[in-house]
């Protein structure tokens, strides 16, 4: 489409919607246009492509998950149309502006952090290399809470992120589901003699999909995100419905839980995780029939991911369909399920290991229930002679009175799989070792990625059209290319020109800190990053220790020698969890100080960006000059955030956790920062048992000093929170081990500061992580999951990246 044509139908469809000239409304408007004249342009191709599957009857991959984090989608669609461009230009044309335009679309919240934005990653990737792939989760009428600061504490607010229409979704009423609650169930013979659950009383529940449209990077795929709402099922909307009746329903996908490790509102929690599997797998399983084809190659045609735990479910509902519904035997049924389930786990917090009680399950999913039982009942009947009594219970799905979302997750899946090469050790040689005894073949690892269309061609268009000068454009279709920037390490022109785009990236993020927070920062400080939700395991403490240090530092000696910094956070915590609220008074009360000290000045500036999210990810990223990825080892499955600044140029101060083991391993020593204990130290160390945080505290006059100041009035305003505080480290034995930590991260710090002196030194090894960072986009791990574990033969992109040695 040319730039004039896209004016006029800009201009038409504008008029259209508002009937006023389309020189008037506001940027909401004017987006609206834009998203409607967009619909118009992909419908054909997306209506095409799914015929184009049901007539192949190719394999499908059904990815369920509980959080999507999508972010704006405007530009995303641009850009894989192949229209950004034309858009702009028009748009700007006819005197609009652009950025405001595509700033007014609602960044949908429907995920916490990491693991929503995974999905997302791969949904993006699955249609840029053509996996037929299929989302699979929850509607939520609201969002993640929207987090404001008030006297530095945070508030949490309703996120209505629907109270404008969705430009993007389509509601296909016809193809809603009923999913079943509660009541009562039992076994009665058919006319066959077949034993058949029979219901009674039980609470019907609509499930309604929007679908939303998944458009693949200038190739023709356009797959598809499912999210469900719940509803009142038809001919019950009168007077069959009890208010309260009502109210249950909408519940059900009323809120995302604001925690990624743990749960609160547990039954209503249990009603989404089936609500969500059921809906799923029923659309599925419909699906499936269309095909007209035995039920023996179901997996050959469908394969079902579940991300994380809270999609189990899917085990035993696909289950129920196969056994009650299409009377298959037990045992046809769980070699279907087997072959078509593959999951992925995100964790290894105990704390965050899915656990339902079984009186739960048993009221508000009966059916579900006894099959979980017969689950649970062969399983230690076939495992006990192969393996002995002890390792059968310790892998079986029930546990006392309790039901193993990951234990059930795995024994019915054919793949397990961790998201680091670190993390999946770990699961393999301690957190599910049992398993690893019985299913040896079944573990693999799977690093996660993030996409380099949102993070780098659309958040760091500087950088991207550096790249293209330099290498060509080849790297858009094939991240992996950007490792051609290597051999552009010494080439000052490349280097200068990566500089400026740095700094004009902070002179963006600059400008919206002075808008929005009314706060000067100087944009040649070295901007120090540290952006994920706020956790203990996440160690954002110790970055707060650093400030205090160099803070008081300062104070008793101007002339120091450090680099000036504007330290950035971005962080929500759950709701409920106390420590992480503090943590973030505190940051706020020590910004208010440092910020405001005039002895201080441009040494020292704290960004705390409130409401962090997929958009201010999408600002602040591309402005970072230092990645904190500071966890204490062995606790961080992946992290993605570390993988966005490394392709943004920043570089890692990181401990060998998570995904930062393979980052280190590409960049080598020279170019990152590293410090702490590694995983096996810290294995070690509490092996020992002999940590005592209480003596470092006494015996290190640096770490004295720093955690006194949470204490004696240095910091104002935290009295109650600076004691929990310090208390946790010193009185409480320091479960993170920060105090263990501090000195090897302090100098890591310092010699940050001695490079950042150095920009040339400095942008050498900016260039180096973005050459490497290729190697993390989602599209190769995509391939790599389509390739190891779904058995789908992706179609090829526009360069045709082939499938094989991806390593
Ligand atoms: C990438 C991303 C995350 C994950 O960050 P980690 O540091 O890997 O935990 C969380 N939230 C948002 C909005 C993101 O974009």
């Amino acid at each position: 489409m040319k730039v004039d044509a896209f004016k006029d139908a800009y201009k038409k469809k504008f008029e259209d919607m508002f009937a006023v000239p389309y020189t008037s409304g506001s940027t909401t408007e004017q987006f609206q246009a834009l998203g409607q004249l967009l619909r118009s342009i992909y419908t054909d191709k997306w209506v095409h492509y799914n015929q184009g599957k049901l007539d192949s009857k190719q394999k499908q991959v059904f990815y369920f998950s509980m959080e999507f984090l999508p972010g704006r989608q405007l530009k995303r669609y641009l850009l894989n149309l192949d229209l950004l461009d034309t858009a702009r230009t028009a748009l700007e044309e006819l005197g609009l502006d652009f950025e405001a335009v595509a700033a007014a679309e609602v960044d949908p919240a429907l995920g916490n952090g990491g693991l929503g934005r995974l999905a997302s990653c791969f949904m993006d990737s699955m249609a840029a290399t053509g996996v037929p792939g299929n989302g699979c989760g929850i509607r939520y009428r609201y969002g993640l809470f929207k987090q404001k600061f008030i006297d530095g504490y945070q508030i949490e607010l309703p996120e209505n992120w629907l109270r404008n229409p969705n430009s993007w979704e389509v509601r296909k009423e016809s193809k809603s589901v009923i999913v079943r609650f509660g009541g009562n169930v039992w076994l009665e013979a058919n006319q066959y003699g077949d034993l058949k659950p029979v219901y009674e009383n039980t609470f019907d529940v609509l499930a309604v999909p929007y679908d939303t449209p998944q458009i693949g990077y200038r190739n023709d795929v356009v797959n598809n995100l499912r999210l469900f709402t719940a509803e009142i099922p038809p001919g019950h909307e009168s007077y069959f419905t009890t208010p309260e009746q009502r109210k249950e329903i909408q519940e059900i996908t009323e809120v995302l839980y604001p925690d990624d490790s743990n749960y609160e509102g547990r039954l209503l929690r249990l009603k989404q995780e089936y609500f969500m599997c059921s809906a799923g797998i029923q659309s599925i399983v419909r699906y499936f029939k269309t095909l007209d084809l035995p039920w023996s190659v179901f997996p050959d045609k469908v394969a079902i991911h579940i991300n994380d735990t809270h999609p189990t479910l899917c085990i035993p509902e696909l289950m129920r369909i196969l056994v009650d519904e299409e009377s298959l035997t037990w045992g046809q049924a769980w070699n279907i399920v087997k072959k078509s389930t593959s999951y992925t786990n995100h964790t290894i917090l105990a704390e965050a290991m899915e656990r339902w009680p079984i009186y739960m399950i048993e009221g508000l999913l009966p059916r579900i229930m006894q099959i979980i039982y017969e689950i649970n009942r062969r399983h230690l009947v076939n495992k006990t002679a192969l393996y002995g009594a002890e390792l059968a219970h310790r892998t079986a799905p029930i546990d006392g009175d309790q039901v193993l979302m990951a234990n059930l997750a795995i024994i019915a899946s054919h793949s397990v799989n961790g998201v680091a090469k670190l993390h999946t050790e770990i699961l393999e040689h301690y957190t599910l070792r049992d398993f690893k005894t019985i299913y040896p073949f079944r573990f693999n690892n799977k690093t996660n990625g993030v996409t380099h269309r949102r993070w780098v061609q659309l958040a760091n268009e500087g950088l991207s059209k550096v790249l293209d000068q330099h290498i060509g454009n080849r790297w858009r279709f094939k991240p992996r290319e950007m490792n051609i920037l290597q051999a552009f390490r010494d080439n000052d022109e490349v280097l200068e020109q990566l500089q400026e785009v740095k700094l004009a990236n902070k002179e963006r993020f600059a400008r919206f800190v002075k808008e929005e927070m009314k706060l000067d920062i100087d944009p040649t400080a070295l901007f120090d990053v540290q952006i994920k939700r706020l956790h203990a395991y996440k160690r954002q403490l110790l970055q707060v220790m650093h400030i205090v240090d160099r803070y008081l530092t300062l104070k008793e000696n101007p002339k120091a020698d450090f680099a000036k910094r504007v330290f950035i956070f971005g962080a929500k915590a759950a709701p409920s969890y106390h420590y992480a609220k503090s943590v973030i008074k505190i940051i706020n009360e020590l910004a208010n100080l440092v910020n405001n000290d005039p002895a201080i000045g441009d040494k020292i500036k704290i960004v705390f960006v409130e409401n962090y999210g997929v958009s201010l990810a999408e600002l602040i990223i591309p402005a970072a000059n230092l990645s904190e990825q500071i966890s204490l080892a062995g606790k961080e499955a992946s992290g993605t955030s570390n993988m966005k600044l490394m392709a943004n140029g920043a570089l890692t101060m990181a401990t060998l956790d998570g995904a930062n083991v393979e980052i280190y391993d590409l960049v080598g020593d020279d170019n990152i920062f590293l410090f702490g204990m590694t995983a096996d130290d810290v294995q070690k160390l509490r092996e020992a048992n002999n940590y005592y945080s209480r003596a470092i505290y006494e015996e290190n006059p640096q770490i004295k000093r720093v955690l006194n100041a949470f204490i004696d009035g240095t910091i104002p305003n935290i009295e109650a929170e600076g004691r929990e505080i310090f208390d946790s480290l010193v009185l409480y034995n320091d479960e993170y081990f920060l105090l263990q930590d501090y000195p090897s991260f302090y100098e890591a710090q310092m010699a940050a500061d001695k490079l950042y002196q150095e920009p040339k030194e400095w942008a050498k090894r900016a260039l180096t992580n973005i050459a490497y960072s290729g190697k993390f986009s989602s599209d190769y791990t995509i391939l790599r999951y389509a390739e190891s574990i779904w058995n789908v033969s992706p179609e090829t992109n526009l360069l045709g990246e082939g499938f094989s040695n991806l390593d």
